[in-house]
């Protein structure tokens, strides 16, 4: 079979942040040490190798860009600081801006000033459209947001969001998923995808391959952000809006965007609360570890690993202030903190979900599991054979 080979993949590649890649004399070091690598499936010097040698065609169909999780012993241990973990974390980057049909998310990671003005652009219609479809009369004297935007129209508007959001997120996934099982796709029997199907949830929810690494701290971190961000994502678009609707209760019980302050034991308080804190405390550890640059994870920093966290950090920090405003009814500042909160968020929900670093949450663990679906089957191939 021919391999195609692309002379300008490296240069391609600088955009998405690689530089020492050129470095490698392939000793194999950085494979040796991976806690994650495997003797079936070894990384990241055969990685460096195809990028290297120009094979886009086979790294678009690799699934060890995304078994890594950048804990960075690879980089330490690397004798000519070739960065080994920092040219998995560029393909991540490479790979999404493949599975994305739309272009967008190349975009977004190849020009810094594209996704400045893109999330500024997205930030100024939010607090536009807070400020056209604001109601006539709000209550000046008690902080109820439900009185300057109706909730009712709020929550379509959250919902429409999440639907466009899903759309395009879950297609990126779904060529995710047909790049990486290739042929064997259609060939592997229907009973081995769904008996692994536990795989898909176990590698979302526990992140259990990074806990496999040295450094559990930064298990620990990134756990917390994982966890922070889906439960706040969960409680906003599916079940406080959405969810609970269907079981009876009314708008102004359910909604995201409610005037009813929830006592300090009710469990959707405790997992704000949870959320809250776990967002806060993984993004600024992040933040000050890029700041520092005092692990190999944090060296080097793209514009996209700090517009994430910049804007992770905001969007946690304004919601905090919100909450606090509510709790002391201050109506003015509520409003005025809640357009910022909004003008922060939705930019990060909708440039970063699907197009850039927040669409790895899907891509991980369906990489993940497409892997130990394959791994089955070739085995089972190999004992018949
Ligand atoms: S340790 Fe460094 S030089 Fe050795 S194979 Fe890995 S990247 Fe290349
Ligand atoms: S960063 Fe960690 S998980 Fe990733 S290739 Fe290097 S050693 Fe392996």
């Amino acid at each position: 079979m021919s391999v195609r080979v692309d002379p300008n993949l490296m240069k391609e590649l600088e955009a998405f942040g690689l530089k020492d890649a050129n470095k490698c004399f392939h000793c194999g070091n950085c494979t040796a040490v991976c806690p994650l690598s495997t003797p079936e499936n070894p990384f990241p010097r055969k990685l460096v190798k195809y990028v290297q040698m120009g094979l886009t065609d086979r790294l678009v169909e690799r699934s060890e860009p995304w078994l890594c999780y950048y804990c960075g012993d690879c980089s330490d241990n690397c004798p000519r600081g070739a960065d080994p973990g920092e040219t998995m974390m560029v393909l991540r980057r490479y790979l999404t801006s493949k599975y994305d049909w739309t272009g967008f998310a190349r975009k977004f990671y190849t020009s810094e000033k594209f996704e400045i003005i893109a999330v500024t652009i997205v930030g100024i219609l939010v607090g536009l459209a807070m400020w056209i479809f604001h109601a006539g009369n709000p209550n000046m004297e008690h902080a109820q947001l439900n009185t300057v935007w109706p909730a009712p129209a709020i929550e379509i508007g959250d919902l429409i969001m999440a639907g466009v959001l899903s759309f395009f997120l879950l297609s990126n996934t779904y060529r995710c998923f047909k790049f990486v099982m290739g042929d064997l796709r259609t060939k592997i029997p229907i009973k081995i995808y769904v008996r692994k199907a536990w795989e898909l949830v176990a590698h979302f929810l526990t992140q259990k391959k990074l806990g496999e690494c040295t450094d559990k701290v930064q298990w620990l971190v990134h756990l917390f952000i994982m966890t922070g961000y889906s439960t706040v994502f969960m409680l906003v678009v599916i079940f406080l809006a959405g969810g609970i609707h269907v079981i009876g209760l009314s708008w102004d019980k359910i909604m995201f965007q409610r005037d009813v302050i929830y006592p300090f034991f009710h469990p959707v308080r405790l997992l704000g609360y949870y959320a809250t804190a776990a967002l806060l405390y993984g993004t600024t550890y992040a933040l000050i570890g890029r700041i520092k640059k005092r692990k190999a994870p944090y060296k080097n920093s793209h514009g996209t690993d700090w517009m994430f966290l910049i804007l992770l950090e905001l969007t946690t920090f304004t919601g905090i202030l919100v909450h606090f405003s509510r709790l002391l009814d201050l109506a003015l500042t509520t409003y005025v903190i809640y357009v910022i909160h909004l003008m922060v968020a939705v930019p990060m929900l909708v440039l970063e979900v699907p197009f850039a670093k927040w669409a790895h949450l899907a891509f991980r663990p369906v990489v993940a599991y497409a892997s130990a679906v394959k791994e089955e089957y070739l085995q089972g191939e190999t004992s018949q054979a």
